[in-house]
């Protein structure tokens, strides 16, 4: 296993060995911190130490229905809108001069394995990947952005297009915000893991169709180019993330749309980062669209 993996096994910090985890806090005697936001703040001192973790270290299997989100609660949770030119392109739109940039709630955060509760009948997939903000700043300089990033994990922007496309303007914050619409994970792998950011191929599959199959190189604005971005307005802070968009292939621009039903399994994967299995379940009954419920495969 290549690079540095920090993940969240029941709440502490662990990482990932070949064969297994490894608890941050305990197998340090306590000089790292047991808490996965806590570990990330001290990122440097942890990379350092986990590079000399081996797999006979592991004091548990790795059971990545145990993880939780990487980063369970990040102050800043970003995301680009339309930063794919295939993208764009088929949703009819023109390439953006500057990065669109909304939020999504943390609250939404779940992990690589968690379900994931449809809030209508027009609930769509979004694999993208997700920068992990190391060493916070402001105005930092595109030439020194990845000095900032502590690594990169898979993440999928579940999306309802009702909500999101409601009104004028559109809802994006609200409709990517809903509880369990931010699986993310397995871990925060560190940058030495990845060969070049800008050249990763990433995929999703629903059930077993593969709805997008991309590489990051199609990206209109690249990681340093948003970390700089983001930066020139807010303050960074360690643990931040950017959800850096979504390639071509999502079922709203597709003929006929096509949504996400109770049942199905969406898989998504990054070269290099690994594989989020998040299966949709219906919302309970009280809350479900019976569209989505009319719409349902038997
Ligand atoms: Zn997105």
């Amino acid at each position: 296993m290549t690079g540095v993996r920090l993940a969240n096994r029941n709440g502490r910090a662990v990482v990932l060995v070949d064969g297994g985890t490894v608890d941050v806090e305990r197998a340090s005697g306590g000089r790292l911190p047991a808490d996965p936001s806590a570990a990330l703040r001290a990122w440097d001192a942890l990379a350092e130490w986990a590079r000399g973790r081996r797999a006979g270290d592991a004091d548990a299997a790795l059971d990545e229905r145990a993880l939780g989100p990487p980063v369970p609660r990040p102050a800043k949770v970003f995301a680009i809108g339309l930063n794919y030119r295939e993208h764009a392109r088929e949703a009819h739109l023109e390439l953006p001069k500057q990065p669109m940039v909304f939020t999504k709630f943390p609250s939404c955060l779940v992990g690589p394995r968690a379900d994931v509760v449809l809030s209508s009948a027009y609930c769509d997939w979004e694999v993208e990947l997700v920068v992990v903000v190391g060493r916070g700043g402001r105005r930092i300089p595109e030439a020194r952005a990845l000095e900032h990033v502590a690594g990169y994990m898979v993440g999928q922007d579940v999306s309802d297009r009702r909500l999101q496309f409601s009104d004028q303007p559109a809802q994006f914050s609200l409709g990517k915000s809903i509880d369990t619409f931010g699986p993310t994970g397995p871990a925060v792998v560190s940058l030495d893991a990845v060969r070049d950011p800008n050249d990763l191929a990433l995929s999703c599959d629903v059930g077993r169709e593969r709805m997008q199959d991309a590489r990051t190189s199609d990206m209109i604005f690249p990681v340093p180019a948003l970390v700089a971005y983001l930066s020139a307005h807010c303050t960074l802070e360690p643990g931040d993330l950017v959800f850096t968009g979504t390639p071509a292939g999502v079922g709203s621009t597709r003929t006929p749309r096509r949504y996400l039903c109770a049942g199905e399994v969406v898989t998504s994967t990054i070269e290099g980062l690994g594989t989020m299995v998040n299966r949709c379940v219906e919302a309970p009954r009280e809350q479900a669209d019976p569209r989505c419920i009319a719409a349902r495969p038997s």
